[in-house]
C-alpha cells in the first residue's frame, strides 16, 4: 500500500481540519470497499488524494484545464468544481497514477457523472458520509449507505441537488447528468 506516501504528499498542501476529513474519506472508503467488494487499495488512494487540489490556486488551476484540453466547461466555474477533475490531473501527472477508475473518483468525486463505476460511488458517497461531516439528512445518508450502494448514491445526488437549488447556487451540468442518470436507473 502507498498509504503513507500519498498521506504526507497531501499533509502540507491543505488545513489540518481537510486533512481530518480526508482520514474521514479513507476510512469510510474502505469500510464500504470491503462490503461492496470493491479493490481496497485503489479506493484508499483515490479517498487520499482526492481532495489535493481543493486549495490549489484557482487561476493556476484554469490554466491546467486549459493548457491540457480538460473539459472546456470547467473554465466558467470556481475552485469547489475545478478541484476534483485538477486533482485526477495532478494525481496523473505527479504520482503516476494510471488506473481510470481511480483518475475518474477522483475526477468526479464532487459533481458524480452519468454511469459511475462502483469505485466512483464508495468515493462520491464516502466524500459526503465521513464521520466529521455533519448537516440535517446525513445520518440517513449513513444508514442507506450500509444497505444499498446504488440507493446510497441517489440519496447522496438527491441532496446534494436539492442543497444546490434551495441555497440558489448555479449547478454544474455533470451534476445534473449524475442526477438524470440516477433517477432514471432506480424509478
Ligand atoms: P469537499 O471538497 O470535501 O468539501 O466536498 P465536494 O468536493 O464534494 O464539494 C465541494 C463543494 O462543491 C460543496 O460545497 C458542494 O456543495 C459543492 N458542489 C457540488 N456540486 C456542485 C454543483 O453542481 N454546483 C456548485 N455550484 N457547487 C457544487
Ligand atoms: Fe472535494
Ligand atoms: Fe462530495
Ligand atoms: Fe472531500
Amino acid at each position: 500500500m502507498e498509504r503513507d506516501k500519498y498521506l504526507s504528499a497531501i499533509k502540507p498542501r491543505m488545513p489540518e481540519k481537510r486533512y481530518i476529513h480526508t482520514i474521514g474519506v479513507m476510512e469510510t472508503a474502505l469500510s464500504l470497499a470491503r462490503k461492496y467488494d470493491e479493490d481496497l487499495s485503489a479506493a484508499e488512494t483515490a479517498a487520499i488524494l482526492h481532495d489535493i487540489a481543493k486549495y490549489a490556486d484557482e487561476e493556476w488551476m484554469r490554466t491546467i484545464v486549459k493548457e491540457n484540453n480538460l473539459d472546456g466547461r470547467l473554465v466558467n466555474w470556481g475552485s469547489e468544481i475545478l478541484h476534483g477533475p485538477v486533482g485526477a490531473w495532478i494525481a496523473e501527472t505527479e504520482f503516476n497514477i494510471t488506473n481510470e477508475d481511480i483518475l475518474n473518483a477522483i475526477r468526479f468525486h464532487t459533481t458524480g457523472r452519468a454511469g459511475m463505476s462502483r469505485l466512483e460511488k464508495i468515493i462520491y458517497i464516502a466524500d459526503m458520509i465521513e464521520p466529521n461531516r455533519k448537516f440535517d439528512g446525513v445520518e440517513k445518508l449513513r444508514k442507506v449507505a450500509e444497505e444499498d450502494l446504488d440507493l446510497a448514491m441517489k440519496a447522496c445526488i438527491i441532496h446534494s441537488i436539492r442543497f444546490l437549488a434551495k441555497s440558489e447556487q448555479p449547478i454544474y451540468p455533470v451534476s445534473i447528468e449524475c442526477f438524470n442518470d440516477v433517477i432514471s436507473r432506480n424509478a
